[in-house]
């Protein structure tokens, strides 16, 4: 049996068009611009690359872009002064502020700082109480993104038994209450669950979310189970040369396409969909600071 292959590029480009399409809606009939601000404190090349490909893709769906790139000496004290600004901001319905943060400042102190409503990273405190509790909430955009290709390759996910390996606030935790309010049988597992393989084997949907390169195998797998690959792992690459790398996910791909109904690749599958949500939330985040009812098909 060979597994379909998730295109998450396919999908979040879809859903940037759509995306798009809204805010033009917005713009023509409300005349409101929605606005997201990511603020980046020190020079990390990875979080550099990651923020200009937001800002790229924030102007093309149509909306304002507003980036704030701090010094890496910056003091917590400052970074909040910042975020203050945003938060009183009118023309700034989102807020991002790009994680990890040096080490002076508390990461949970500037989140918790950020306005609930402009939270587009849903992390903020309030926003994981409301997903938690079923009320109206800012999703973290990865496990809103994996939920979106579940949803397209199953349809009604009520009664599906999930397995979801990691239990961090950004992905695990938030992808456990998604499926659930989606009527799933969640199993959250993590490093100190016993006999993960057997675990995983009874799971429809399984999503792995740990940073291991290529842990979850082909005979971990219940035949036929949808498989969503949260992992970036870098790895030695010495077929392409010496000191080369390549990216892998948390599954050995090869080995579980023999063996699920679909699987998203690494890269391609989840990577694509967080941008495409995070310019979702945005929208969203403008409505509902307007008054206005969320965008239909988002
Ligand atoms: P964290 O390091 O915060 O969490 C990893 C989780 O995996 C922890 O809950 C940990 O368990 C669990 N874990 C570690 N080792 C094992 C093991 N041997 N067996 C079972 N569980 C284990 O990572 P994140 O959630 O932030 O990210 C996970 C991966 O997803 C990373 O590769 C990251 O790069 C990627 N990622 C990708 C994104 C995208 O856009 N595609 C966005 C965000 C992350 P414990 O809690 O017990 O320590």
């Amino acid at each position: 049996m060979t597994a379909r292959v998730i295109d998450g590029k396919a999908f979040a480009a879809g859903l940037r068009e759509r995306v798009a399409a809204a805010v033009a809606k917005l713009k023509a009939e409300h005349d409101l611009q929605p606005g997201l601000a990511v603020v980046l404190v020190g020079e990390d090349p990875a979080s550099e690359i990651y923020v200009r490909s937001k800002a790229k893709q924030t102007v093309e769906a149509g909306m304002n872009s507003f980036e704030h790139k701090l010094p890496a000496t910056t003091t917590q004290e400052e970074l909040l002064a910042v975020v203050d600004q945003l938060n009183n901001d009118p023309k700034v319905h989102g807020i991002l502020v790009q994680l990890p943060l040096p080490k002076q400042i508390s990461e949970e102190a500037v989140i918790n700082a950020i306005d609930p409503a402009k939270d587009v990273d849903g992390f903020h405190v309030i926003n994981a109480g409301r997903l938690a509790t079923g009320q109206s909430a800012m999703v973290p955009c990865t496990p809103f993104g994996c939920l979106l290709l579940i949803k397209d390759q199953l349809g009604d996910l009520s009664g599906k038994t999930a397995v979801v390996i990691g239990r961090s606030n950004i992905v695990g935790k938030p992808m456990a209450q998604l499926l659930l309010a989606e009527s799933c049988t969640v199993t959250v597992a993590h490093s100190r669950t016993k006999d993960l393989p057997a675990v995983v084997r009874q799971a429809d949907i399984v999503v792995a979310a740990v940073g291991r390169p290529l842990m979850v195998k082909g005979d971990w797998i219940k035949p036929g189970a949808v498989v969503v690959d949260v992992g970036i792992n870098r790895i030695p690459a010495p077929e392409k040369g010496e000191g080369a790398t390549r990216v892998v996910g948390d599954v050995d791909y090869a080995e579980v396409a023999e063996v699920a109904g679909a699987v998203t690749p690494v890269p391609g599958g989840v990577g694509p969909m967080t941008i495409a949500c995070l310019l979702r939330n945005a929208t969203v985040a403008a409505c509902r600071q307007a008054g206005l009812p969320d965008p239909e098909g988002l």
